[in-house]
């Protein structure tokens, strides 16, 4: 499972917007950690720069500097839709009759391939594979009067999931899918305005959390204050629950809800549903942490670190030597030997995608002398690919399409595997099902094609 994006967006004249953006991007960075970028507005020109790599590898305080102004969007990209290259990478910055626009999306459209095709028949050209640049353009040619028209018209035509921020030379923008796919948020900073992806981004630069931008919805920040405008509705509800199972960082509130307290609650459920006899439990970390740890309180097994995390190895860009590549997922673990030798363990684990990296962590439990390996899932089976902006596989590779759990299990070489029930998933959170995208637990896709957005 691979993060889609991060996006933000800062209004505060007076401040410096380019380094409240990096340190906004740098509390998303679990979001994206392909490329990151910056554009900034002084009221006449908006300044852009992006670059591969993690935020702290793509900005200098000198590059910070030169990014003036009193408006910013940033973006960290994982690519879904185009290749990971630099071209790619984004804000989108494209001239059109306002004036030069910067935008930053987190999705994915579903009909990116249509839109692209009517908008070269038009005569466009693009300089990206990226969906995003999609938007940009069907945003500068929108005939529309005002900017809500604007936006209004186009999530008309718009088909998935966008959770995008925006800047024209003198206002901020910010607007979500009518489903509610990819989260957004809303705070104040001294005068200022932030949106945000996620919550935690608030708290590091000390804004303050106002709301969350409700599905359908934007909002326009210029000298005249904030303007919150209705674009387009649907019936239903679909926040990705992969947000909560994995995405988002365990600080963050969605729903007004924390994720933390979310995943603890998964993990309670977890040890109800699939109790076993072990010694300890452990997660893979990080986003299993909390679960593990209400597992823990829930059976009275006690909690231990089995496995440290180097936490961004995967997206190092030096190359590692033919040796150190063959060592595969110790590269990205160290063991707590003492923690895991004789033991019966359970643990605990976000998602099974394609198996490999849980048997891979199995065998190097038992490689540290675990006596017995049992697998908790905080997820049902993950039986249907993802449409909507998230990296998952095809239903060829995924495993749950492909055996059951007791096949599954075998692969592994767990000693037993269980996985969370879908019901229990949606306790944890607090909320029913109407309110989730869980298509990759019962394959219910929340928008067709060719449905209807009024
Ligand atoms: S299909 Fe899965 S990963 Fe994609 S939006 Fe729905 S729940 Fe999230």
């Amino acid at each position: 499972m691979k993060e889609c994006c991060a996006v933000v967006g800062i209004y505060a004249p007076g401040k410096d917007v380019a380094v409240l953006t990096y340190f906004a991007l740098y509390a998303l960075q679990h979001r994206g950690q392909e490329s990151s970028g910056i554009a900034v507005s002084n009221g006449k020109n908006i300044e852009c720069y992006k670059e591969m790599g993690l935020v702290s590898q793509v900005f200098t305080q000198e590059i910070l500097q030169r990014l003036k102004g009193h408006i910013a969007i940033g973006h960290n990209r994982y690519s879904t839709s185009g290749t990971s290259k630099i071209h790619n990478a984004q804000p989108v910055i494209l001239k059109t009759h306002l004036g030069t626009i910067a935008l930053a999306h987190n999705g994915n459209l579903i009909n990116y391939e249509h839109l692209k095709k009517m908008l070269l028949e038009r005569g466009l050209t693009f300089a990206t594979s990226s969906d995003s640049e999609v938007i940009a353009k069907l945003f500068a040619l929108s005939e529309a009067d005002t900017l809500e028209e604007k936006i209004s018209s186009i999530m008309g035509e718009l088909r998935g999931a966008y959770s995008i921020t925006m800047c024209t030379p003198n206002e901020l923008i910010g607007f979500r899918d009518p489903l509610g796919i990819r989260p957004l948020c809303i705070g104040k900073i001294n005068g200022g305005w932030v949106i945000s992806s996620e919550s935690c981004a608030l708290n590091t630069i000390g804004a303050e959390f106002i709301k969350e931008i409700p599905p359908g919805e934007g909002v326009i920040i210029s000298q005249d204050g904030l303007k919150s405008f209705a674009g387009r509705k649907l019936k239903q509800e679909s926040l990705c629950i992969f947000e909560y199972i994995y995405f988002a960082r365990p600080d963050s509130l969605l729903n007004n809800r924390s994720i933390y307290s979310a995943r603890y609650n998964m993990g309670r459920k977890l040890a109800k549903e699939w109790p076993v006899e072990a010694d300890a439990v452990m997660a893979i970390p990080d986003s299993a942490v909390p679960a593990a740890m209400g597992f823990s309180y829930e059976s009275g097994l006690t909690y231990i670190e089995g496995l440290i995390k180097n936490r961004y190895i995967a997206r190092t860009f030096i190359q590692p030597e033919d040796h150190l590549r063959k060592l595969g997922i110790k590269l990205k673990f160290n063991l707590v030997v003492e923690n895991i030798k004789n033991k019966k363990l359970v643990v605990i684990d976000d998602s099974i995608v394609r198996g490999n990296t849980t048997k891979a962590i199995v065998k190097l439990l038992k490689e540290a002398g675990a006596k017995e390996v049992h697998i908790r899932i905080t997820s049902p089976p993950m039986q249907h690919p993802c449409f909507l902006g998230v990296d998952t596989a095809t239903y060829g590779e995924l495993i749950a399409a492909n055996k059951n759990i007791s096949e599954i299990a075998d692969f592994i070489g767990a000693d037993s595997l269980g996985y969370l029930s879908l019901e229990g998933l949606m306790e944890a959170t607090g909320y029913n099902r109407e309110k989730f995208c869980a298509a990759c637990f019962n394959g219910e896709y929340p928008l067709l094609f060719d449905e209807k957005i009024e």
